[in-house]
């Protein structure tokens, strides 16, 4: 039973960290800090552990002090060493921490949203009298920098001028972080809130915005200042102590045992895949194919390192096109409460990091440069749900492509060099130009998204809304029903005698009950990631290269359109090998290759289908326009030179239709494609409507 001293801290360190001291001493001074585990010093003695807990100020003073003057056997002498301790038994929960915490020894775990360049901290200024030389020197605790109020030396005593001694100062490197707690812990779409930590030394610089961490430290309480003066509010900062960063995917998913054999059960049901499809978006009637794909996407294929540094990505990305008001939001929140680490977010984000990073001189850095991370870094190792994809920022775009294919986001701004992790599926959902969807145009055209990106989707689904009796009265009535099972339920809440039972609820809320309650998909999922890495068999392969050489054969003949890239081939693997996770299965077979060639065939149709000749072509999506339509533009530059090399001079535009009409080619038609040359440059308005080829 002991309390904090120099004594109980030696006896501590020699009996259980002596090992530990003795490789610091190795590699000091380029390590400078020794892990100490909480659950040691509790095993030492209860008392010791308790008092860091209540008074960590003292107790890691001592702690730190003790370390610096230990006796080592090796000729080395520690000057500037850090006793770190790191798993503390209880994390305080961001939106938790109250006055209480003040001053005492925590933990708290989240993402890093922000975090500024590092940069030196004066801890020890030293200051020289300009009228008698003496140099006085001032620790630095507070934010605010302290000037000595008068010379230290007896014989002077005036009150400067002082000059700063930078030879004689002591400088520490510090940054900033601000962690924001982790989505897994908020429910029903509380905001998250934050927290700002500093750091220094050997802690600085070792996190990047985006990864998971648990913090330690002391919680330190700043008075706030306004233009009027000092507050009586006090704003929180964690002083730290010690930052573990945690890169496993599912670490805080505990499946058991009994819930393991329930999977294995499970996996092993002919029913599982009907099972997990109708486990998604129950109150949303329908979008069977598009449930399928988001389940697919949630268990997800495996990422590949190669011999040669590249990495392949296993994430699965999905966007959703269509008409308002067909449930596209409601599938992408559903989305977000089954994935482990799922966040949502809408392109027009409310954030400045929007979609990817930024980096900024803000207050926050206080005139350092501050890295965010955006929604695709905060959904590392998860899922990404964007809405309104079609409206994200046009810095978002740029860096979108890297996002999606290499999952890195990099950074090169002024003082700032990075590259962030982004390893998550993106789940998005975007709205037609002009508000609904024309069948008879190529989507491309109807979708604001620059064609390069939407080739990054390995699925497309697209969304209509169109008027159909039995659809419709299927829709109305499970709507119906969803609405009827919650007026139940409130009238059963609020009115004592309701004479509603609680068997009715349950009967009434039948038809919007997930087949598999999203804690157990959870728990399936993350199972199923961490034990599941299937094999492709050989007929399985061969399937795949069939079906894939199979249509790029009808692009062989020049005037055919190519019908699809290795592109969709790739997105074929990760989804067989998605399916093949669903059913436990460590081989990929035929089954798996069946079930997503005709998901993908089912979105090929969809979106790149040439709607002038039916067929599929894949610059539809790659290159923003079809075969037939370039083929157009072709014929109509044709026309154009032609007519120049008979006027000799620009052509007017009334006689650029009539030529082409005779092609077969629509009035409005050649004005749309002379206003897109126009705009790319291929083709120049000399005068008012009169035209030349460039
Ligand atoms: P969007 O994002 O596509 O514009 P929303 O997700 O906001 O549409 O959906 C509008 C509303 O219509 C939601 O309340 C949704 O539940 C309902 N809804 C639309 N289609 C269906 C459907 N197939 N089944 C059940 N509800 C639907
Ligand atoms: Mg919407």
């Amino acid at each position: 039973m002991a309390q904090s001293s120099h004594q109980v801290w030696e006896d501590f360190f020699k009996r259980y960290y002596w090992e530990s001291i003795l490789d610091l001493a190795n590699h000091y001074p380029e390590k400078r800090s020794m892990f100490v585990e909480f659950s040691d010093i509790a095993r030492y003695d209860m008392e010791l552990a308790n008092e860091l807990l209540e008074h960590p100020d003292s107790a890691l003073a001592h702690a730190n002090e003790t370390l610096v003057r230990i006796d080592l056997p090796a000729d080395v002498e520690f000057t500037n060493t850090h006793v770190r301790i790191i798993k503390l038994p209880e994390r305080v929960q961001i939106r938790e921490l109250r006055s209480v915490h003040i001053n005492k020894f925590i933990a708290v775990s989240g993402l890093i949203r922000k975090a500024t360049e590092v940069r030196p901290k004066i801890i020890n200024a030293a200051f020289r009298c300009q009228r008698c030389e003496h140099v006085t020197v001032v620790h630095q605790s507070e934010g605010k920098f302290i000037e000595p109020y008068e010379c230290e030396d007896e014989m002077c005593g005036r009150k400067g001028p002082f000059k700063l001694v930078h030879e004689e100062s002591e400088f520490v490197d510090a940054q900033k972080l601000r962690v924001q707690e982790s989505p897994d812990d908020l429910r029903g779409g509380e905001q998250p809130q934050t927290l700002d930590v500093d750091v220094d030394d050997d802690l600085a610089g070792i996190v990047a915005p985006g990864d998971r961490v648990v913090v330690t430290g002391i919680l330190r309480s700043y008075q706030r200042s306004t233009q009027q003066g000092k507050s009586t509010f006090f704003d929180l900062v964690l002083d730290g102590v010690s930052i573990e960063i945690e890169d496993k995917e599912f670490e805080d998913i505990e499946i058991s045992k009994e819930e393991i054999e329930e999977i294995l059960d499970l996996g092993k049901d002919p029913q599982v895949y009907s099972k997990v499809i109708h486990s998604i978006a129950p109150s949303i009637y329908g979008y069977d194919e598009v449930k399928e794909a988001m389940a697919l996407q949630l268990f997800s294929g495996m990422p590949k390192s190669l011999p040669d540094g590249t990495r392949i990505r296993g994430d699965i990305h999905i966007l959703l096109v269509g008409d308002p008001g067909v449930a596209k939001s409601q599938l992408l929140r559903y989305g977000v409460r089954l994935a482990p680490r799922g966040i949502y977010t809408s392109g027009k984000s409310s954030t400045s990091a929007g979609l990817t990073a930024t980096a900024v001189k803000d207050e926050f850095g206080e005139g350092r440069w501050t890295l965010e991370a955006g929604a695709l870094v905060l959904a590392d190792m998860g899922l990404a749900c964007v809405d309104e994809l079609d409206k994200m920022e046009s810095d978002d775009r740029s860096s979108m492509h890297e996002a999606m294919e290499q999952q890195t986001i990099s950074i090169a701004k002024a003082g700032i060099m990075a590259t962030l992790k982004s390893r998550c599926a993106l789940l998005g959902a975007a709205n037609p130009k002009f508000g609904r969807f024309d069948r008879y145009e190529p989507i491309a055209k109807q979708i604001n998204m620059p064609p390069a990106l939407m080739s990054r989707f390995d699925l497309i689904f697209i969304l209509t809304d169109e008027p159909s009796v039995s659809r419709d009265t299927a829709i109305a009535e499970h709507i119906l029903k969803a609405h009827y099972a919650g007026q139940l339920s409130i009238r059963r809440d609020n009115i004592i005698n309701s004479g509603i039972t609680l068997d009715e609820i349950t009967s009434a809320m039948e038809v919007i009950q997930p087949v598999i309650q999203s804690g157990m998909l959870r728990k399936y999922i993350a199972y199923t990631k961490r034990n599941i890495f299937p094999i492709i068999q050989d007929d399985a392969r061969k399937q795949l290269i069939d079906f894939y050489l199979g249509l790029r054969k009808q692009g062989e003949d020049p005037n055919s359109p190519v019908p699809v890239t290795a592109r969709q081939l790739e997105a074929l693997i990760r989804l067989a090998e998605a399916s093949a996770r669903v059913r436990l299965s460590n081989i990929i077979t035929k089954e798996d290759t069946d079930r997503v060639i005709r998901i993908v065939m089912a979105s090929l149709k969809q979106v790149m289908t040439d709607p002038e000749t039916g067929r599929l072509d894949a610059d539809i999506i790659n290159v923003g326009m079809g075969k037939s339509q370039r083929d157009r533009i072709k014929v109509l530059k044709e026309i154009i030179r032609k007519l120049e090399g008979e006027y000799k001079s620009a052509v007017p535009l009334g006689d650029i239709i009539s030529k082409a009409e005779e092609s077969g080619i629509k009035k409005d038609t050649v004005e749309d494609m002379i206003q897109k040359l126009k705009t790319v440059g291929e083709v120049l308005e000399v005068t008012n409507e009169r035209f030349k080829v460039v």
